[in-house]
């Protein structure tokens, strides 16, 4: 069974949540993968993978289930906004558990937990490159504790085949989550996935979704065969680090994504403008710089670079 359906929820102002989605049941049974694209609306390599799933996948050759929320962030995507929800200004990708009568963006994770993910055992939430940033593609997962489950979530991330691979402790404090964290918090193998840059759909970014997307079907024995690799260097990550602006000024990064960076080495200066320097960005660890923030203005507490701090670099042969 393949079927594309729009999932509705109205709320008591009468606004509705609207959530593209498709289904793709496998003739045989197996497990159940869920797909969510578009937390940031205009991140839209995980949505044309999406599409491009529903499109080549054939239902008699799976063993399992793949539900897909092809858009969770309509309204961003629609109105070609980043980072928030336009209706509420809320970030969708902090928004579970939700609720039913909250806020839109509530509603939306709310929805989409209990039709789209709930009910699978692993669980992508594809991201990339929102308008402003320049990504290097890159994977994370959270570590719980729970050896089991720890074990089958890195088995499932290093199937994907990307070179950066985070693993971070989650955080169980944390008032609201992301689905790639909601799923462990839930027992659930959970995976953020991000390639793309700037509003764009570059093919390679696209692929990265789509084969990476392939790959853990394979690993989980939805589709048929074995992961297909490269021969890669992985970099194996173990925090994000935020660097931020201190003051407003004109922001010129010296790094780009992917580079290697050591501690304390020059990422990128602040100045005025009359080129007067107001900061110098240095790197607080040795690290893979993952995303650049890409506009000439900044502000005190604007991201400017988003680094993996690097544990080990790993070759891994096809
Ligand atoms: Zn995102």
């Amino acid at each position: 069974m393949k079927k594309f359906e729009t999932i509705q929820r109205t709320m008591d102002n009468g606004q509705i949540v609207a959530i593209p989605s498709a289904i793709i049941e496998g003739a045989k049974p197996g497990p159940t993968l869920a797909i969510v694209a578009a937390v940031h609306g205009c991140e839209f390599c995980g949505v044309e993978a999406c599409i491009r799933l529903y499109q080549h996948l054939d239902q008699q050759t799976m063993a399992g289930t793949l539900r897909m929320a092809m858009v969770a962030n309509l309204p961003a995507f629609r109105a070609r906004t980043m980072y928030r929800c336009p209706i509420d200004g809320e970030n969708v990708g902090r928004a579970y558990p939700g609720t039913l009568k909250g806020t839109y963006s509530e509603l939306i994770a709310y929805t989409i937990w209990k039709e789209i993910v709930g009910g699978a055992e692993y669980v992508l939430d594809l991201h990339g490159g929102d308008l402003i940033e320049v990504l290097t593609p890159y994977i994370g997962y959270n570590t719980t504790g729970d050896s089991a489950l720890d074990d089958k979530s890195e088995a499932f991330a290093l199937a994907f085949g990307a070179e950066n691979v985070e693993a971070r402790p989650l955080d169980r404090d944390a008032p609201k989550f992301s689905f790639s964290q909601a799923a462990p918090l839930n027992g659930k193998v959970g995976l953020l996935v991000e390639a793309g840059s700037q509003g764009r759909h570059d093919e390679p970014d696209v692929r990265f979704h789509y084969h990476g997307i392939l790959n853990v079907m394979k690993h989980i024995g939805i589709l048929k065969g074995e992961p297909e690799h490269k021969a890669r260097t992985i970099r194996i990550l173990d925090d994000f680090i935020g660097v931020q602006a201190e003051v407003e000024g004109i922001f010129y990064p010296k790094v780009k994504a992917n580079d290697l960076v050591d501690e304390g080495q020059i990422l990128g200066e602040v100045r005025d403008f009359t080129g007067e320097l107001l900061q110098e960005v240095t790197a607080p660890a040795r690290s893979v710089v993952l995303g650049v923030i890409t506009p000439l203005s900044t502000f005190e507490g604007a991201m400017l670079f988003g680094l993996g701090r690097l544990r080990e670099e790993a070759r891994v042969e096809s």
